[in-house]
C-alpha cells in the first residue's frame, strides 16, 4: 500500500513537473522578431502595392499570408532619423538624430551617432535573453563607439552608412544616377563587428551576402529568441544587383534590385519555415523613406502619393509595410489604420514581455492587439518633421501642412497660415486643399500642435 501510494505520488509529481515545465517553456520563449527594412523603396514599388512591371511574388505572398498596411508611416523622410526612430520608438527630435550642423543625415566625418543613452529594440530585448543582429546598412554613427555593437547588437555585418557616401575623388558627375556605375567609385566599407573586412565592397553581392548572414543567424539561434534587424542597402542609389538579377526585370536596374530584395525576403521566410520557427516569429517588411525621385530612372515610385524622399508630402513618409506571423496574423488582411515604424519598438517589447522605459517620452504605440485582430490601432495622429521642424500633422483622415517643400527642391519652403488641409481618404494624392471647408478640423489640429510643441524637449544633435 505504502509503495503504491509512493508510486502514485511520484507519478503525480512527474505530471505536475512536466506540465509546469512545458508551460513555463511557453512563457519564457517569447516570439522572434525580424524587421526587414528596404532603403528608399517607394509606396508604389511592389506588385502588391500596384507596380505594373516590378515582380515581387515573395512579398506578395507574405502579404497574402499576413497583413498589408495602407497607412503606415516612417518618422522622417531620410535615412538616419528614420532609422533612429524605428530602433528607439521615439521621434528623431527627441533622440538627437533629427539633423543638425546643416545636415539631415550622418556623414562619414560626423563625430556623433545615436546617443548611447537611447534604448534600442535590441538593447531592450537583450534583457530577456534575445540574440540580436544587425545585418545591413547602419547609418546611426560611424565612430566605433556608435556602431551596432554599442547599441545592443551581438552581431553586425554590413555597411556603416549609405552606399554613395565614401566616393573616391574621381567620381563622374551624376554617377549615382547611372545604371551601370563602377563599384570602385563608391569605395564602400564592409564591416564585421567593428572592423572593416572589405573596401571597396562588391556591392553587387551585398543583398545575397546579407541574406546568407541572416539565414545563418536564424539557424544558429533557433534555440533561443532572436531579434534580427535587416536594413538592406538597396534600392538606395547607386544600384547594384547580383548576376542572377541584373538585367532581368522589366523595370531596369531599379527593378532588378527590388526583385532581388523580394527574393531575399522569400529566402528568409522559407528558412523560418524550414526551422519550424514561422509560427513563433513576427516578420515585418517596410522601407525607411519614400522614393528618391530626383534620381530619375534609378529612383523609385510613390505610386499615387505626392512627391518622395526628402519631403513631408505623403510620398516621402508613407511606405509599404507587410507583417507576417502564420497562425497569429490573419492571412490576407489589409489594414487601413494608422501605424508606423515607431510602433515597432512598443510592439517588440510587448511581445517579449519587456517593460518600456519609464524615464522618457515614447512616441510609439503597441500594435499587438491590431496585429492579432484583437483591437483597433491606438494611433490616431502622425507628426511629419523635416529636420527638427514640424511641417505637418495627420489626425484621422485629415492632414494639415504648416510648411511644404518638395524633396530636394531648390525652392524655399512655403509657409501656410492657415495650414493647407487635405483629406487623405478622399484625396490620397494631396491635390485639393480643403482648408476653407473644415475650419473646425484646422482648429483641432492647431490645438494638437500647441500641445505637442509645448511639451517638446529637443535633444541637441551632434551631426
Ligand atoms: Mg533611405
Amino acid at each position: 500500500m505504502n509503495s503504491i501510494l509512493r508510486l502514485s505520488f511520484f507519478l503525480l509529481l512527474l505530471i505536475l513537473v512536466s506540465f509546469g515545465t512545458s508551460n513555463s517553456f511557453a512563457a519564457v520563449r517569447p516570439p522572434n522578431i525580424v524587421i526587414i527594412f528596404a532603403d528608399d523603396l517607394g509606396y508604389g514599388d511592389l506588385e502588391c502595392y500596384g507596380h505594373p512591371s516590378i515582380k515581387t511574388p515573395h512579398l506578395d505572398r507574405m502579404a497574402a499570408e499576413g497583413m498589408r498596411f495602407t497607412d503606415f508611416y516612417v518618422a522622417a523622410c531620410v535615412c538616419t532619423p528614420s532609422r533612429a526612430a524605428l530602433l528607439t520608438g521615439r521621434l528623431p527630435i527627441r533622440n538627437g538624430m533629427a539633423g543638425g550642423q546643416g545636415r539631415h543625415v550622418l556623414y562619414p566625418n560626423s563625430p556623433g551617432g545615436l546617443p548611447l543613452e537611447e534604448v534600442t529594440i535590441a538593447e531592450a530585448l537583450k534583457t530577456k535573453g534575445y540574440a540580436t543582429a544587425c545585418i545591413g546598412k547602419w547609418h546611426l554613427g560611424r565612430p566605433k563607439e556608435f556602431l551596432p555593437p554599442a547599441h545592443g547588437f551581438d552581431y553586425f555585418f554590413g555597411i556603416p552608412f549609405s552606399n554613395d557616401m565614401e566616393p573616391e575623388g574621381k567620381l563622374p558627375r551624376n554617377a549615382s544616377g547611372l545604371t551601370e556605375p563602377d563599384p570602385k567609385w563608391w569605395n564602400v566599407s564592409l564591416i564585421n563587428g567593428k572592423e572593416v573586412i572589405e573596401k571597396p565592397t562588391d556591392q553587387a553581392t551585398l543583398t545575397k551576402r546579407y541574406t546568407e548572414e541572416a539565414i545563418r543567424f536564424i539557424r544558429e539561434n533557433k534555440k533561443k529568441p532572436f531579434f534580427l534587424y535587416l536594413p538592406h542597402t538597396f534600392p538606395h542609389v547607386p544600384l547594384f544587383a547580383s548576376r542572377d538579377f541584373y538585367g532581368k526585370s522589366a523595370r531596369g536596374i531599379y527593378g532588378d534590385t527590388v526583385e532581388e530584395l523580394d527574393w531575399s525576403t522569400g529566402q528568409i521566410l522559407q528558412a523560418l519555415q524550414k526551422e519550424k520557427l514561422d509560427k513563433n516569429t513576427l516578420v515585418v517588411f517596410t522601407s525607411d523613406n519614400g522614393p528618391w525621385l530626383v534620381k530619375d530612372l534609378t529612383g523609385g515610385s510613390g505610386g499615387l502619393l505626392r512627391d518622395g524622399k526628402g519631403g513631408t508630402w505623403e510620398g516621402g513618409m508613407r511606405v509599404p509595410a507587410i507583417a507576417w506571423w502564420p497562425g497569429k496574423i490573419k492571412a490576407g488582411t489589409v489594414n487601413r489604420e494608422l501605424a508606423g515604424t515607431m510602433d515597432l519598438f512598443s510592439t517588440a517589447l510587448s511581445l517579449a514581455g519587456v517593460e518600456e522605459p519609464k524615464d522618457r517620452i515614447m512616441d510609439g504605440v503597441d500594435m499587438t492587439p491590431m496585429l492579432l485582430g484583437k483591437g483597433a490601432s491606438k494611433r490616431d495622429m502622425h507628426f511629419f518633421y523635416y529636420g527638427d521642424e514640424l511641417y505637418a500633422i495627420r489626425k484621422g483622415q485629415f492632414k494639415a501642412h504648416f510648411v511644404t517643400h518638395d524633396g530636394y527642391s531648390k525652392e524655399p519652403p512655403q509657409r501656410h497660415d492657415p495650414p493647407a488641409l487635405y483629406h487623405l481618404g478622399h484625396d490620397p494624392s494631396e491635390k485639393f486643399n480643403v482648408a476653407p471647408q473644415y475650419p473646425e478640423v484646422i482648429a483641432q489640429i492647431l490645438e494638437e500642435r500647441e500641445k505637442h510643441e509645448g511639451a517638446m524637449v529637443k535633444r541637441e544633435p551632434v551631426y
